[in-house]
């Protein structure tokens, strides 16, 4: 039987539970899931990338079947590379629909070898993005059972 390697990309500034909920889904899913951060120098994020690798590979332990890459470029230009048959994404809610729709049909155009998968998180997790995340830490306020423990943790040392 076929294999099937997953790419799940992003920012993951930092890695958050509700990632985490999607990963978990895509370990019963795919045979293989490689979570691919995006080394993008034209965004400003809180953390370096390979902060944010040590804090997804930290997380992600549980997971045997689970990989953290870097990678940056065309996104299908890495899939192809790694040999990925899937693009998993993450749907939030209505807002995230539109550009994740842009994107899956020009990862089409350009990779037609290659599908992208949505997921949605456990209602729990419908609200919460790094971004939020990040703007709750900066006012102080609690972001426990946002993210795993060792990211709050980090978040405090990186805000203070
Ligand atoms: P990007 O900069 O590519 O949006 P993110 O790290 O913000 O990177 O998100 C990566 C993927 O994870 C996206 O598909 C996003 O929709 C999804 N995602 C982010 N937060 C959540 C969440 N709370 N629940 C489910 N999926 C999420």
């Amino acid at each position: 039987m076929k294999s099937i390697l997953a790419i799940y990309p992003g920012s993951f500034d930092p890695v958050t539970n509700g990632h985490l909920d999607l990963i978990e889904r895509g370990t019963k899913m795919f045979d293989r899931l490689v979570v691919a951060v995006l080394q993008n120098l034209e965004k400003d994020p809180l953390f370096s990338v390979s902060e944010r690798v040590a804090m997804l590979r930290e997380a992600t332990r549980p997971w045997p079947n689970v990989e953290v890459d870097i990678f940056d470029g065309l996104l299908v230009e890495y899939a192809r590379r790694k040999k990925a048959q899937v693009i998993l994404r993450g749907i939030r809610a209505i807002s995230d629909y539109e550009y994740e729709l842009q994107m899956a049909l020009m990862n089409r155009k350009l990779e037609p070898g290659i599908e992208t998968v949505f997921m949605m998180p456990a209602q729990a997790y419908s609200y919460l993005s790094s971004r939020l995340v990040k703007e709750i830490a900066r006012l102080g306020g609690a972001v426990e059972g946002l993210v795993p423990t060792a990211v709050a943790e980090r978040l405090k040392i990186k805000i203070s």
